[in-house]
């Protein structure tokens, strides 16, 4: 894929870019290798210092990157807004938080008498320079949770961002950096995919995380596989909606409307399966898809807008070829299933839902990454959670019950990173994220995000030989 913001509304190229030259890049990797060596000195407070004056200048420059993120990827312009203010939050928050998160777990001189020691203690230290390989959907709020717990655990940053959002990559190089971290603590390369493997396999880079689709991630953690290097995978979902018969069913047919067409159906967390109790099928059904179908759907500057169009030409062939394969296999589209009239440049998407879903049909499998939303129908609890654990992924999930024993067997079974009750899954700086099965491993976020890219070091000193 050639690096350029392309408009998704319109289809039309706006600036190109030349990928890096093969000096250009190690000229990156020397400087970040020897940027480490000072960084990593450096103390909390100096390091959260720079990340609040980060988050500052994010806040202070929110409409302007919110533009760019929006002409690049085409999530409607308030999304965009609220992306840069979430990522000024969970900079600050790990600028506050870092340092109690990374302290030292010191366990009782009690516990490890037996190994003859006196005391001991864990020790938090950053693992080196990493590399963070990353997808255009939220194309800065995904920077920016590796970005801000890496920078304040004493790591260095190498971001290999999504070529369709060239401007928003070169915006977060140029933003840490007048924040005033060190020239090298955070690097945009604009190189493409086939660059990453040389990128990794270099012995100054240390590890890598990966958040895109399955292939991306496989073909990266086998590279880091054999080089023995630490990787995150975060990737693909296909997370379910349960609604049980206690659910308040108009607020759950409200939320999975935003729940699906969150950044025009584009969310690795956007719940894309509806799991309905027969009791509350029909009525849930009519409202989500009559609530589909009023969504407005256009140019993505607009504020009247809800949904935008899809990101490239190709994302929107692989929904409709989903969608196609579904209707030819016996689905039904109570809404939607086609391309709008009013957009033939851009492209687009009509919200849509689909009911009558077998597992013969590749959506039933496959995740579904635009405005398309399976419902299902079941008859309890049981099949409520086989159908919901019938998915190769397992990001998060959605549970809409309030019967207390209903959401521990939730809790229990569902096999995911997260489970949500009553509203829909959402990522917080304070909680992990991240997911099992093929939607990858490790976590970010929180104290388990930071400490994914940070060697826990024993610590441990002999008790003195007592003379008998
Ligand atoms: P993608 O094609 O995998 O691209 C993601 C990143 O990986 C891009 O920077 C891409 O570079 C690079 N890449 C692609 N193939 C590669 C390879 N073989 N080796 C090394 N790098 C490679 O994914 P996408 O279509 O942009 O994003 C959508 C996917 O990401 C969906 O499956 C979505 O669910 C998932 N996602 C997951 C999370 C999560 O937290 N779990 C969050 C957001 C999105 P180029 O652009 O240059 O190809």
């Amino acid at each position: 894929m050639p690096i350029a913001t392309v408009n998704p509304a319109n289809g039309e190229t706006l600036k190109t870019y030349d990928e890096l030259e093969a000096a250009e890049i190690e000229e990156r990797l020397a400087t970040a290798a020897s940027t480490f060596r000072r960084y990593r000195l450096t103390a909390f407070p100096e390091r959260a210092r720079l990340m609040e004056r980060a988050a500052d200048l994010l806040d202070q420059e929110q409409d302007a990157v919110a533009r760019t993120m929006t002409t690049e990827m085409g999530k409607t312009l308030a999304a965009s807004r609220a992306e840069a203010a979430k990522c000024a939050k969970a900079m600050r928050w790990y600028a506050r938080n870092a340092e109690k998160l990374l302290a030292d777990e010191v366990p009782d001189a009690s516990e490890v008498a037996d190994s003859g020691a006196s005391h001991a203690r864990v020790h938090y230290r950053p693992l080196g320079v990493v590399l963070a390989v990353m997808p255009w959907n939220f194309p800065l709020w995904q920077v920016v949770r590796f970005a801000a717990p890496a920078l304040m655990a004493g790591n260095v940053g190498l971001l290999k961002h999504a070529s369709n959002v060239p401007q928003t990559a070169l915006y977060l190089g140029d933003l840490f950096r007048r924040a005033g971290f060190p020239e090298g603590a955070f690097q945009t390369l604009l190189v493409s995919s086939k660059a990453v493997e040389g990128i990794l396999r270099d012995p100054r880079v240390v590890a890598a995380t990966l958040t895109g689709s399955e292939p991306a991630g496989r073909s990266v953690a086998a590279i880091a596989g054999d080089e023995v290097k630490k990787t995150v995978l975060e990737l693909g979902g296909s997370d379910p909606f349960v609604v049980m018969p206690s659910a308040d069913v108009e607020r759950a047919a409200r939320t999975a409307v935003t729940a699906r067409v969150q950044n025009n159906g584009q969310s690795c967390i956007a719940a894309k399966r509806f799991i309905v109790h027969a009791d509350v099928h029909d009525e849930f059904t009519r409202l989500f898809a009559a609530r589909m179908a009023e969504l407005t759907v256009g140019d993505p500057m607009s504020e009247a807008t809800d949904v935008g169009p899809l990101a490239t030409e190709q994302g929107r062939s692989d929904v409709e070829e989903l969608v196609d394969d579904a209707v030819r296999s016996g689905a039904t589209a109570l809404c939607g299933g086609r391309r709008p009239k009013d957009f033939p440049q851009g492209w687009f998407y009509e919200p849509t839902v689909l009911t009558g879903i077998t597992p013969d049909m590749r959506i039933h499998h496959e995740e579904a990454f635009g405005p398309v939303a399976t419902v299902y129908r079941v008859r309890n609890l049981d099949e409520a959670v086989e159908v919901a654990n019938d998915t190769p992924f397992g990001l998060s999930s959605n549970v809409w019950t309030r019967d207390e024993a209903e959401q521990e067997r939730f809790v229990r079974d569902i096999e995911a990173g997260g489970v949500f009750f009553n509203g829909m899954t959402a990522s917080h700086p304070a909680l992990p994220f991240g997911g099992v099965k093929r939607s990858g491993y490790g976590r970010e976020l929180s104290g388990h995000g930071i400490r994914e890219f940070c060697n826990a070091t024993t610590v441990w000193h002999a008790a003195e030989a007592s003379d008998e």
